[in-house]
């Protein structure tokens, strides 16, 4: 009998979603993962990191990873995948632009460390100690942790990537579709996103109401304001990052009433995600006609949690605060 290709599925700096959405598709699992080996799935499967170590290199024909990276445990197991994988898949929008984990790029791994561990109201740490990679307890005894790192990368930033998979989860249609492509070797060229390249307006429900010149002179909060369920929410003063971003996810969050935040990352051929999106924004936010331009502008809160909340660690902005602070 033909061996069957070998699969790996790991999670990094992960919340589990993505593994979750792999689990969702339900009995499709078992037609989709029937014709593959699973040699490692930490989340459901007892494998060893020893098993992979004992691969040859490049025996396994795919390693589709979820999660951010963060720490050095998170970058060893990405290079032992890159190094025992024909191709890495990043799969959710954690791997392919840093995810939300990566709005932690806004402070510093000192700051991040003194509130958790020290300053947050109900921490109880009176030696004010905290942890490190490596703590000695006695002559014979060394504890160690991975180290924090100072920022959260997306992982083409630390591994050579395949293709991607965007998504927070990524849809299980989108899934089954890259199974789909992996298994026969129909595969579209490296790099790609194995997802939409039109914006999730051209797919919205409610795109026949969007008028064609948008103009916003209130910014509401969808909490603080019942949105009409079939109006386009930029036509009701509500942000909807559906302009910039990439269609494939089913409009599940603009069903249930919510406006897009952009978890499907930003279309081709855009750089930095959140400069779209404030771009997007300076061109239909009527400030100058505002009595109070000023108040205008700040009810929009926190806008760079807002506009980079998926992709921070790919962002020109990033890159940018880092060598101002190097
Ligand atoms: S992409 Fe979303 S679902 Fe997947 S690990 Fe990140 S936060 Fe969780
Ligand atoms: S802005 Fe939002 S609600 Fe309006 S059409 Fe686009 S995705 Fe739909």
């Amino acid at each position: 009998m033909a061996k069957k290709p070998k699969i790996a599925i790991l999670w990094l700096s992960a919340c589990a979603g993505c593994d979750e959405a792999i689990v969702d598709l339900n009995e499709s699992l078992l037609k989709t993962l029937e014709p593959v080996d699973i040699v490692l799935w930490p989340v459901a499967m007892d494998y060893k990191y020893s098993h992979i170590h004992a691969l040859n290199d490049k025996e396994i024909l795919l390693s589709v990873i979820s999660g951010a990276i963060r720490n050095s445990e998170q970058e060893e197991l990405a290079h032992l995948l890159a190094k025992k994988s024909k191709m890495i898949f990043a799969f959710g929008t954690c791997a392919c632009y840093g995810g939300s984990a990566g709005l932690a790029n806004f402070c510093s791994k000192e700051e991040i460390m003194n509130w958790v561990y020290k300053d947050a109201p109900t921490v109880v740490n009176p030696s004010g100690q905290i942890p490190q990679p490596k703590t000695r307890i006695n002559e014979n005894i060394e504890l160690t942790l991975p180290e924090f790192y100072e920022q959260v990368y997306a992982l083409d930033q630390i591994i050579d990537v395949d293709f991607y998979l965007p998504g927070c989860p990524p849809p299980p249609d989108l899934i089954i579709n890259a199974v789909q492509h992996f298994l026969s070797g129909d595969l579209p060229p490296k790099g790609s996103k194995l997802a939409s390249r039109t914006a999730l307006c051209e797919v919205c429900p409610r795109n026949h109401t969007k008028p064609p010149r948008l103009e916003i002179k209130e910014i509401k909060r969808v909490h603080e304001y019942e949105a009409d369920p079939d109006r386009c929410f930029l036509a009701q003063g509500i942000l909807c990052l559906g302009p910039m971003t990439r269609s494939g996810c089913g409009e599940t969050c603009i069903s249930v009433n919510t406006p897009c935040r952009g978890c499907f990352g930003p279309l081709p051929g855009v750089l930095d995600a959140g400069a779209k999106g404030i771009s997007m924004l300076a061109c239909i936010l009527k400030a100058g006609q505002s009595r109070n331009p000023k108040k205008l502008m700040n009810s929009l809160v926190d806008p760079a949690g807002y506009f980079y909340r998926f992709t921070q660690p790919v962002s020109i902005l990033n890159q940018k605060w880092r060598r101002s602070n190097d």
